[in-house]
């Protein structure tokens, strides 16, 4: 795995590849592998998604099987198109191609309505007539018995005459379900007579008005895999208990005995971040966000905006592979694999963020009147040979950065201040010999001396400095909107003891900033992403690349949490 910040190569095999390689080897299914990814078309991807994409589609590209993309679309209040559309795209970033073509859920609410009569006949469902909140108390809970419904013993007639009243439209939203008739005393909750139809007068965006009754996920999920073909399902932890009933309906339904078989993994959790559509929807909503590819989002989309390679998400996800109890991963972690991955690509730029004036007294001034203009050699990538050197303009009126100057520093400030001398990225050394100030005290620009024998940045008396800083040309300086981001969640484990991880929120989780910059990064085009020496890495927004975004630092905070460990 080439993008891993220590090299060190994934496990060879998780659980769940154990597992699936196990049923080759045993010629279960005909030695068939197929796998698929099924998410409900009710917001955008993230990168807990990102994490079961690259499992399901990873374990089908190994086993030369197949990976379909299936929208769970049994939900018509909360899903919509958009989504539809939105989740392709993504995949298609990430890098990952469906098998065959795009399937619904809904393109089996004809099969899956046919096996709901099949359960009745069986006298195996029944429609019940209580409302939601009777079910769902009748339900009971551990330790505690439940309760069966007054119409748990219908005939399988009236039975069948309801639910395709159901159907057909005969009564009210929330009026009557149909419930699967298991057991109602079961420890396992999920068999205590499920709900497997509900009344929705809701448009759907792909059947319509078609339909007024809609399967629940659990009737849906375990058929459609079964239709589709499926051998091995793979899902997140939290639907460990619905596997009995998983199981339960297939077991119905006279299907042949190679069925799907459901295989649970420990979802992504990490630091300082919630992967729960409904709170990254409740952010967008409330406008503490942009939108969902806001640079500070979790999304595969605002992943993106800011800067984190597909590459990177990939080597991240093989590299903390699957396991089966939840943990939280360190998000310093998928940091380091984005910072691994730039600092091998990202061309080096400077930029200045938070600009100062520097003003150089003892500067040459051309025959003409006006300043002269050197022109530096300047190495675009340390770790790349292959990818040269770019002329960088350098005069007697420059930026720098406010805060590497200091009128009165601290002990072991090593930055500039009046006498003291440091260099200046790839130019010449500087003393600086004075601050200017506004009527309030404020420095507002730097008087210094070069000294002209330090070209390239380095004195041929060998004299050292302490500190080298960047800095950009005035007359030839490119303006930039630059955003530098905090966590958008200040505890690192949002919403844990109950709390609502929108209270949260670090309300300053962006600095904008109009940076001025060397002209280089007047080309950027959308998308790229350069190194701001000395600030980190920065993604050119993908709408206007005149707008950065600060991707990752460049100190690798991963190293440190693991010196502390
Ligand atoms: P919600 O946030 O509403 O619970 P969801 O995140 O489960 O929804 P789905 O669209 O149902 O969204 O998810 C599609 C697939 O992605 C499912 O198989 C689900 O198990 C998986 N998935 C969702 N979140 C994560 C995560 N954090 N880590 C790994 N897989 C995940
Ligand atoms: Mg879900």
């Amino acid at each position: 795995m080439s993008d891993s910040p220590d090299e060190t190569p994934a496990p060879s095999l998780d659980f769940v590849r154990e597992k699936v390689a196990a049923d080759v080897a045993s010629g279960r299914y005909g030695g068939r592998v197929q796998t698929r990814f099924p998410p409900e078309p009710n917001g955008f991807l993230h990168v807990g998604h990102a994490k079961s994409i690259y499992l399901n589609f990873g374990i089908a590209e190994d086993f030369g099987g197949s990976c379909f993309l299936r929208f769970d679309d049994t939900n018509p209040e909360t899903e919509d198109v958009s989504y539809v559309d939105a989740i392709q795209q993504d995949l298609e970033w990430l890098g990952v191609a469906p098998s065959g073509p795009v399937r619904y859920a809904s393109d089996y609410f004809e099969q899956l309505y046919d096996w709901a009569e099949l359960l009745i006949t069986k006298g195996l469902a029944y429609v019940d007539d209580q409302d939601k909140e009777t079910i769902s108390e009748q339900r009971g809970g551990f330790g505690q018995p439940g309760v069966e419904s007054p119409h748990r013993d219908r005939s399988v007639e009236e039975n069948l005459r309801l639910f395709r009243q159901m159907r057909d439209g005969a009564f009210d939203d929330g009026a009557r379900v149909l419930r699967a008739r298991i057991d109602m005393q079961a420890d396992n909750m999920w068999l205590r007579d499920p709900v497997l139809y509900r009344i929705r007068r809701v448009p759907h965006h792909r059947t319509g008005d078609a339909w007024c009754i809609y399967p629940t996920y659990d009737w849906a999920h375990g058929q459609s895999d079964a239709i589709e073909g499926t051998t091995h399902s793979v899902c997140t932890l939290e639907f460990t208990d619905h596997r009995a009933l998983y199981d339960w309906c297939l077991d119905q339904l006279d299907l042949p005995s190679d069925r799907p078989e459901q295989t649970e993994f420990a979802r992504l959790n990490l630091t300082h971040t919630v992967l729960s559509k409904r709170t990254l929807r409740l952010l967008v909503e409330q406008g503490h966000v942009d939108g969902w590819d806001d640079a500070r989002m979790p999304t595969v989309r605002g992943l993106r905006r800011r800067g984190y390679p597909a590459a990177a998400l990939r080597a991240f996800t093989d590299h903390i592979s699957v396991a089966k109890t939840n943990s939280v991963v360190d998000i310093e972690l998928l940091e380091s694999f984005v910072r691994t991955h730039h600092n091998r690509h990202a061309l080096r730029r400077m930029a200045v963020v938070e600009p100062l004036k520097l003003t150089i007294t003892n500067w040459p001034v051309g025959a003409d009147g006006t300043a002269h203009v050197e022109w530096m050699d300047v190495v675009n990538n340390p770790e790349d040979e292959t990818a040269g050197t770019r002329s960088v303009p350098f005069c007697g009126e420059l930026w720098i950065e406010r805060d590497d100057f200091m009128a009165d520093p601290p002990p072991k400030y090593f930055r500039l201040t009046p006498g003291r001398e440091v260099r200046l990225r790839s130019a010449y050394f500087v003393t600086a010999t004075e601050a200017v100030l506004d009527d309030e005290g404020n420095v507002v620009e730097v008087l210094a001396t070069y000294d002209p024998t330090t070209q390239g940045g380095t004195a041929p008396d060998g004299r050292k400095v302490k500190s080298t800083m960047h800095w950009v040309s005035r007359p030839h300086a490119v303006d930039v909107t630059v955003h530098r981001y905090e966590r958008l969640f200040r505890s690192k484990h949002p919403g844990a003891d109950g709390n609502d991880p929108l209270d949260d929120r670090d309300p300053n989780s962006r600095i904008t900033t109009l940076a001025r910059a060397e002209p280089a990064l007047g080309e950027v085009a959308a998308g790229d992403v350069v190194q701001f020496e000395r600030l980190g890495y920065f993604a050119a927004d993908l709408d206007d690349p005149a707008v950065f975004h600060r991707t990752v630092g460049l100190r690798d905070e991963w190293a440190n949490i693991q010196k502390q460990r």
